[in-house]
């Protein structure tokens, strides 16, 4: 779902060159491919004179904190009224990278209730949205390379610059896990392609990204690994349930447990991978599968989520301590 017709582009052309109140806001607990997405536009939209925000549910995690122009985002957690007023007043608001007002949290009955005209560019599955453009296709790596795309096609083209494709590089390489899955099509590199010669500097975000830990993040990494992995044989499911009493033991930064779900399935016989979180009044899942393997169904079907197939998440409104006998009992039930 996305048009990119003569006369849609047109339409978008006409409502983004007159001075117009714009929001873009990602998703809660905002990933790489949302703010670097979000990102993107923003650093394109300043540059056309319109009156441009950029608002996040909740903050971005460290590894993001230096994404150009990223102190201009507006955490609707921390500046409620600010960014409940910007909604409110906005005439355009672009939904990046998320394609259902729950996944804005805090701030959907705000979303919800602005009369500005909406835009969606995303990369789920199943849309549930009232926008009135939708750009929404899942065959592509990230919601950033379909920014990159709707850039491309209007005329916020002749404003791409070096920190707008800094940020939307960010978004793909984060989406793919550094180009390791959603990436085997030849227009995702061709469009790095020409990323790249806006003069990002590749090595740099890496760099930034995938090296920015502490230590203590290191040694949850091998603390969560060596004691508390549990392996479902039957499934081939690595299972890792992270507590409360845990995080304050290792000094837990939020985002620290962020990319462990990856790691169990370096392993060949495993073809899931789920970390349970426990949360004030729920516990979070994140999913990660390979191959066929899809865990965006599991994740709709028992925990309140979604996602993709190779990558979704949800909530369990449970005790962390009874979380394990759910999940395999969820597996079993599914059949995997
Ligand atoms: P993560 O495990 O990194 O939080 O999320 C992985 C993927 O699942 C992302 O694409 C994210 O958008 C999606 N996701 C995470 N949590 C939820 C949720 O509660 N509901 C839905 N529908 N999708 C989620
Ligand atoms: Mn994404």
């Amino acid at each position: 779902m996305k048009d990119f017709s003569k006369q849609n582009i047109e339409k978008i052309n006409k409502l983004l060159g007159a001075k117009k109140k714009i929001v873009i806001i990602g998703h809660n607990n905002p990933d790489g491919d949302s703010v670097g997405g979000s990102l993107g536009l923003y650093n394109v939209l300043i540059k056309t004179g319109n009156d441009v925000s950029v608002i996040m549910p909740s903050k971005p995690n460290d590894f993001l904190q230096w994404l150009p122009n990223q102190e201009d985002i507006v955490v609707f957690k921390e500046q409620e009224k600010l960014a409940s007023r910007l909604l409110e007043d906005a005439e355009i608001i672009f939904c990046v990278d998320f394609n259902s007002s729950h996944r804005v949290d805090i701030a959907q009955k705000n979303l919800e209730e602005a009369k500005a005209i909406k835009f969606l560019i995303d990369h789920h599955p199943e849309p549930e949205t009232d926008a009135e453009f939708i750009f929404s296709d899942t065959i592509v790596s990230s919601a950033s390379e379909l920014v990159y795309e709707f850039i491309k096609e209007t005329d916020l083209n002749k404003f791409l610059n070096k920190d707008a494709a800094t940020c939307i590089f960010t978004g793909i390489m984060t989406d793919t896990l550094n180009f390791s899955v959603n990436s085997s099509r030849q227009e995702t590199f061709a469009i790095v392609g020409e990323l790249l010669t806006y003069k990002i500097d590749k090595d740099f975000i890496y760099d930034k990204v995938y090296n920015n830990y502490s230590i203590n993040r290191l040694k949850l990494v091998g603390y969560l690994l060596y004691k508390k992995m549990q392996v479902v044989e039957k499934h081939g499911i690595a299972l890792i349930i992270f507590t409360e009493e845990e995080m304050a033991r290792f000094n837990f930064a939020e985002g620290d447990h962020e990319g462990i779900v990856n790691m169990p399935l370096s392993v060949a016989e495993i073809k899931a991978s789920i970390i349970a979180v426990e949360k004030d009044d729920f516990v979070k899942l994140s999913l990660r599968s390979k191959g066929e393997v899809d865990v965006n169904k599991l994740a709709r079907k028992y925990f309140n989520g979604g996602g993709h197939k190779n990558a979704a998440g949800g909530k369990v409104f449970t005790k962390i301590s009874d979380i394990e006998d759910y999940i395999k009992k969820s597996l079993d039930e599914y059949n995997f």
